[in-house]
C-alpha cells in the first residue's frame, strides 16, 4: 500500500471532516474531498476502522456474494478504457448461448452465491432497434431456473423495456456512469448520451428494480470530481454504490495510461460506507483478483462480486483473464479468506430479506403518499 505523509493543516482537516461523519452530519463537497484526500497513515487507518464501524452498525458481520456471467463480450460501443470496445478487432468475443447462460447460473446459485449477475456488452444481436423481447426472455427463463435474486448489466436500454424486465424477473439493474463529470464522460464514452445512460438508474427503480451506479478511479478525474460523484450516488437513491480502478487495457486508446493507486479505490470506498453507511458496496475481484479481497473488506466493501466459475470460458471485465480459469474467484476461495476476517457469508434469506424490503420501499415510495 501506497502511503504519502500530509501536512498537519491537511490532516487536521480531513480529521475533523472524519469526526463530523462518524458523527452522522451532513458533509460539504470541500469536506467530502478533504476525506477522500487522506493519505496520512494514521488517519487512513482511522478512516479505515471508521468504515468499518459503519458497515458494522448496519449490516452486523454479514457480507454477501455476486457470481458473475458476462454472456456476451460483443458491443456496438466503443468506449476508450474498455478491452471489449467495438474496435479492438483484435480479440476473440464470444456469445453463451441460452442453455449455457442457464447452466452458469445454476452452478453459480448451487455454489452458494446471494445473485446471479448477467452482464453484456451492448450486444447488436440483443440491442435490436426498440425491440428487448429477446433479453426480456432470457431474463425470463434465468430467473425459472434459479431461485436467488439476478441483476441484470446489459448496457443502456430504452425506457419502455423496463417493466418487461422487471416483470420477467430482474431484481437489479446495474449500469455505472464512470464518471459524473460530462466532460470526461465524452471521452470515455464518446457518441453516448450523458442522461440516458443516467436516467436508466432512474427508470430502473421506478420500475420497481433496485439500481447500481458506479465510478472509475484514476481515469482523469479530480478528486472534487470524485466527490460530487459521491454524493450523486446518493442524491439518486440507489442501494448499491461502486468505485473501481482504471486498469489500462492494451488495443484501446488508454492502453498506456498507468493504472489506478489501488489506494485511491479504498479511500473511495471508505468514504462511500461513512456517506451512505446502509447501501451495498462491492469489493470487486475484478481489479486484484483475490488478493485484492480483503483490502477491500477492511475498507468498508460489504459485497463480494465477479465470482466466476472456472473453466467455463467467461471473461472478467476489467481483467478478463485473472484468476478465473485457476479457480479463484470461487466461493470456496473466498471462505477461506474470510476465515481470517471478522466477517461471514450471510445466509441467502438474509440476503433475500434485505432486497425484499427495499424492494417494498420502492414500490411504496413510486406509489405516493
Ligand atoms: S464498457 Fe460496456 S458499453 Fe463500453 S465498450 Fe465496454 S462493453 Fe461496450
Amino acid at each position: 500500500m501506497t502511503y504519502r505523509r500530509q501536512s498537519p493543516i491537511v490532516v487536521h482537516r480531513s480529521g475533523r471532516a472524519l469526526e463530523k461523519a462518524m458523527g452522522g452530519d451532513e458533509l460539504s463537497l470541500e469536506e467530502i474531498c478533504s476525506l477522500l484526500s487522506v493519505r496520512d497513515p494514521v488517519l487512513l487507518d482511522e478512516l479505515f476502522q471508521a468504515a468499518r464501524a459503519t458497515r458494522e452498525r448496519n449490516f452486523g458481520d454479514s457480507v454477501f456474494c455476486y457470481g458473475f456471467v458476462y454472456f456476451s463480450t460483443h458491443c456496438r460501443n466503443d468506449c476508450s478504457f474498455c478491452f471489449y470496445r467495438r474496435s479492438n478487432q483484435k480479440i476473440t468475443r464470444y456469445r453463451k448461448t441460452d442453455e449455457d447462460i442457464i447452466d452458469l447460473s445454476t452452478s453459480l446459485e448451487d455454489s452458494g452465491v446471494h445473485l446471479v449477475d448477467l452482464t453484456m456488452g451492448e450486444d447488436p444481436m440483443l440491442h435490436h432497434g426498440n425491440d428487448y423481447q429477446r433479453l426480456i426472455d432470457l431474463v425470463g427463463r434465468v430467473d425459472e431456473a434459479v431461485k436467488v435474486p439476478l441483476m441484470i448489466s446489459p448496457g443502456v436500454v430504452p425506457k419502455d423495456a423496463f417493466p418487461g424486465l422487471k416483470d420477467a424477473g430482474a431484481d437489479w439493474f446495474a449500469c455505472y456512469q464512470e464518471t459524473h463529470n460530462r466532460g470526461l464522460f465524452a471521452q470515455l464514452r464518446p457518441h453516448q448520451d450523458y442522461e440516458v445512460r443516467l436516467s436508466q438508474k432512474k427508470w430502473a427503480m421506478s420500475s420497481g428494480m433496485l439500481a447500481e451506479e458506479g465510478i472509475m478511479i484514476g481515469v482523469g478525474e479530480s478528486i472534487a470530481d470524485r466527490a460530487r460523484s459521491v454524493q450523486i450516488m446518493g442524491d439518486l437513491g440507489v442501494r448499491q454504490v461502486r468505485a473501481m480502478s482504471f486498469i489500462p487495457q492494451c488495443n484501446t486508446p488508454m492502453a498506456c495510461r498507468d493504472h489506478a493507486l489501488f489506494l485511491e479505490e479504498l479511500v473511495t470506498i471508505a468514504v462511500m460506507r461513512l456517506l451512505h453507511p446502509d447501501r451495498l458496496i462491492p469489493a470487486s475481484l475484478d481489479i486484484e483478483g483475490i488478493r485484492g479481497l480483503r483490502s477491500r473488506l477492511d475498507a468498508g466493501a460489504n459485497v463480494i462480486t465477479s465470482i466466476i466459475p472456472p473453466s467455463m470460458g467467461l471473461a472478467g471485465v476489467a481483467q478478463h483473464e485473472l484468476d478465473i480459469e485457476g479457480g479463484g474467484r470461487t466461493v470456496e476461495q473466498i471462505e477461506s479468506v474470510l476465515d481470517e476476517t471478522d466477517v461471514h457469508l450471510a445466509t441467502p434469506s438474509e440476503y433475500a430479506s434485505l432486497i425484499s424490503g427495499w424492494r417494498r420501499e420502492l414500490m411504496s415510495s413510486e406509489a405516493g403518499p
